[in-house]
């Protein structure tokens, strides 16, 4: 019908002025690069695109809370018990594979040659204790995000003093919040900053939220008419916020153009990138693309048995915005959107998959963080055995949980990575100077896993939706 044709349109608009963006900013920021633009001028020039940043961020919190209580208290505890399942089975074993080619990738292109001075290193570092690599992995996040803050604000760092915010909850404490306000406190203050904070602190507050709504829809989900009233408010609720994303989605090219252009022009000269981390960036990149494009859409394909890339297609605006935004939070909204309307995914997954996968599950960090340990363990001369590299895939396991959904929050945690097998934490430092650019491309991965993720187990949970749906006298679509 004509409504169907324009809205195909519609789509399409949305989707080709995005990638216009790209193209315009990235053209954009190369032709301004040669002026030299002063610290302030970029942070104008950048505005529209912090803009954006902002929009969004301003919407992932309710957005999270609202979608995971609305999705939880839409299934019976019997369902979405299966359907957690489902999900986490999909998280571990993907994250898993994404750390074996990570792995393997480094060793086969072995990108670190190290020099002789290094190879008194061998040896050097064997045993570390438990207390010297806690105080290491305090004493190194410290330096990372001092780093990453200075490189942040380089052109006049001088004239700035910071904030370190530290904090040093328990992470399995931490998952259980004693204080919902302050959580969300913590949460805007670290996105808003838009600097990774030491260690795991702003993941597990993501994820206490998480596991808070998650229980609280639980239980108003199970109380018949008394829970009306509250279903019924974060029902709206999140219809309200996500109103408010598609009035934003309009602005986002724009947005996405000058985050692009404004990073072109204030990064580093690339002549002072090596060869070595040439090379290393081209393995990060060709690891990602493997994940990305062979095994999450292979798997996707062996478990629905539909066509990956017409779902990958619907994406593109989302994997678009987390390539601009370098933050998979940032990006939920749109990942939201995008999966509900040009994917028609049932809502009662992506409420209930997407929050949590934001969260826990990044395919592109693990991958990450497994190849750049190996890499600096290259760099080094230094001969990792076969229980140094399990570690290692266990670590970046848990570093990728740990990580929050926040630009270059991978770099940070990846200090428990190099810690667990005594690698030289300092080296972190290495790699930094490319860390801006895969960041993006491993949040970009990030999303594309959790939004497959959410088809896979919208399929494998097809029968528990439609017995749910007859339950509730919802009228049944036929597949
Ligand atoms: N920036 C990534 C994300 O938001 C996390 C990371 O640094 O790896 O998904």
């Amino acid at each position: 019908t004509k409504e169907d044709v324009k809205s195909y349109l519609f789509r399409n608009a949305f989707v080709l002025l995005t990638v216009t963006a790209v193209i315009v900013g990235t053209i954009l920021g190369f032709t301004l690069r040669p002026y030299r633009m002063s610290y302030r001028e970029v942070k104008y020039f950048s505005f529209p695109g912090e803009l954006l940043m902002r929009m969004l961020q301003m919407l992932v919190l309710p957005l999270i809370i609202s979608s995971l209580v609305t999705g939880m208290a839409a299934l019976d505890s019997k369902a979405s018990g299966k359907m957690g399942m489902r999900a986490v089975v999909y998280y571990m074993t993907t994250t898993i594979i994404a750390v074996v080619i990570g792995i393997i990738i480094v060793i086969i292109i072995h990108p670190g040659k190290g020099t002789k001075e290094n190879m008194h290193r061998e040896g050097k570092i064997v045993q570390v204790t438990a207390a010297d690599a806690f105080l290491d992995l305090i004493r190194c996040s410290l330096q990372i995000w001092w780093k990453l803050a200075l490189n942040r604000f380089k052109t006049n760092y001088e004239k700035r003093s910071f904030k370190v915010p530290i904090q040093s909850n328990e992470t399995l404490m931490a998952a259980v919040i004693n204080n919902v306000s302050e959580a969300m406190e913590t949460l805007t203050r670290i996105t808003e900053e838009l600097i990774p904070v030491p260690g795991s602190v702003n993941g597990v507050n993501a994820l206490g939220l998480v596991v808070f709504s998650m229980c609280f829809g639980l239980v108003i989900g199970n109380m018949k008419e008394q829970g009306q009233a509250l279903r019924e408010f974060f029902d709206s609720l999140n219809e309200a916020i996500m109103r408010l994303v598609a009035v934003i989605m309009w602005y986002a090219p724009l947005g996405i153009l000058f985050l692009i252009a404004g990073k072109i022009v204030e990064m580093e000269d690339m002549g002072v990138i090596g060869g070595q981390l040439a090379m290393y960036t081209v393995t990060v990149i060709v690891g990602l693309l493997i994940h990305a494009v062979i095994v999450l859409p292979l798997l996707y394909f062996l478990v629905t048995r539909k066509n990956p890339w017409v779902f990958i297609g619907g994406l593109l605006q989302a994997l678009i915005t987390a390539l601009g935004t370098s933050s998979s939070s940032a990006t939920l909204p749109i990942t939201f959107k995008c999966l509900e309307e040009n994917n028609g995914v049932d809502k009662r997954v992506t409420r209930f998959v997407l929050p949590v996968g934001a969260t826990i599950n990044m395919d592109g960090t693990a991958l990450y963080e497994a190849l750049a340990a190996i890499f600096i363990a290259q760099v080094n001369n230094f001969e990792l055995n076969f229980g140094q590299i399990i570690t290692i895939s266990i670590t970046a396991t848990a570093a990728s949980i740990g990580a929050a959904g926040i630009p270059q929050a991978g770099l940070v945690t990846m200090v428990i990575v190099l810690t667990s097998v005594g690698l030289p934490t300092d080296d972190i430092t290495l790699i930094i100077a490319v860390d801006w650019f895969l960041d993006r491309l491993r949040t970009t991965t990030n999303v594309l896993g959790d939004s497959l993720g959410a088809g896979i187990v919208e399929h494998l949970s097809r029968h528990e939706l439609k017995n749910r749906d007859i339950e509730m006298g919802n009228s049944v679509i036929e597949e």
